[in-house]
């Protein structure tokens, strides 16, 4: 689409930025509602953050979505921060105020949600224990979505244990902190099990999980969408459980960003995810 002078703006800010599919998503929905913007990859080292991120204003930005390395530098860089980013530990959307202030929010939390939602009608976070495994960036935004819908029971395992008690101790007592080396038979009685760990990812280790105990009624998220159908997806769906994977997280995660910097609230559909999904089959 033809840009004219008056063209919104936004971005993404990552080092490296380049493999970032967000270019792609937004570009989808500007084509697709015929916006006057653009949203383009901004490659910004971590020691610029801050100095791009005052600029933003300057350049007539509406905002810009922070990725790695930037999701937790960015907290000490902007003018106001959700509660709910305060409480996860990372901003991952930015919208420049009125005024040139610039406001953190995180949305992987609502996007983790919404992703099961869609994928699942009827779904409920408090139909039994959620198996989550993984205590990064990730596990936080996770951590904080199925408490706040409602969940009573989640077990937390990590490889390093001491990063799962730091999650128990900012989430709470829903949490369960239980040893790495019990991840196969904390499945017993699980409704949900969640990947946010890298493993299984395009380049890393797989992840070394007996589904003997899960629940054929459980559903099994993983978080990691490159590729897209995991080892652990497939041996889920091999044995008749429910799966999802997590292209739709990051799909969910942009609707907020969009709405606030182009006026539109975008729609998650087949066609969106056939369009960002590519070359991710493997
Ligand atoms: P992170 O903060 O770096 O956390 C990585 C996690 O993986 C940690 O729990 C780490 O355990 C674990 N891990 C790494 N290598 C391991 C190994 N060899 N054995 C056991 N555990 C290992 O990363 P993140 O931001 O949470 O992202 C995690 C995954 O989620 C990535 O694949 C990312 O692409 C995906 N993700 C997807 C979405 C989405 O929208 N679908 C959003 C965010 C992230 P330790 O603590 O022991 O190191």
């Amino acid at each position: 689409m033809t840009l004219s002078g008056a063209a919104k703006l936004a971005g993404v800010m990552g080092w490296p930025v380049a493999h970032s599919r967000s270019p792609r998503l937004h570009g989808f929905w500007l084509e697709r509602y015929g916006v006057d913007g653009a949203y383009v990859p901004l490659a910004v080292r971590p020691e610029r953050l801050r100095e791009a991120l005052k600029a933003l204003p300057a350049l007539g930005f509406a905002g810009c979505n922070l990725t790695l390395p930037h999701k937790e530098a960015a907290l000490d860089a902007l003018d106001e921060i959700t509660p709910l980013a305060a409480r996860i530990g990372a901003v991952n959307t930015v919208t420049v105020g009125e005024e040139g202030t610039l406001s953190g929010d995180n949305t992987d939390a609502f996007g983790f949600i919404e992703n099961l939602r869609h994928a699942i009608s009827g779904w409920r976070a408090d139909a039994g224990p959620t198996v989550l495994l993984g205590a990064g960036g990730a596990a936080r935004a996770v951590c904080a979505a199925l408490v706040d819908a409602g969940a009573k029971e989640i077990r937390v395992l990590n490889r390093t244990q001491a990063r799962a008690e730091a999650l128990a101790d900012d989430f709470g007592p829903t949490l369960r902190v239980e040893p790495w080396a019990a991840r196969s038979s904390a499945l017993a009685g699980a409704a949900l099990l969640v990947n946010s760990t890298s493993l299984g990812m395009t380049g890393q280790p797989s992840l070394d999980l007996d589904l003997g105990q899960l629940p054929k009624a459980a559903v099994v998220n993983d978080l990691v969408y490159a590729p897209l159908a995991t080892p652990l997806l497939k041996a889920a769906r091999a044995r008749g459980n429910v799966v999802v994977d997590g292209l739709g997280m990051l799909l969910h995660q942009a609707r907020p960003g969009f709405a606030a910097w182009f006026g539109v609230k975008p729609e998650v559909d087949d066609a969106l995810r056939a369009f960002v999904a590519e070359g991710l089959e493997g």
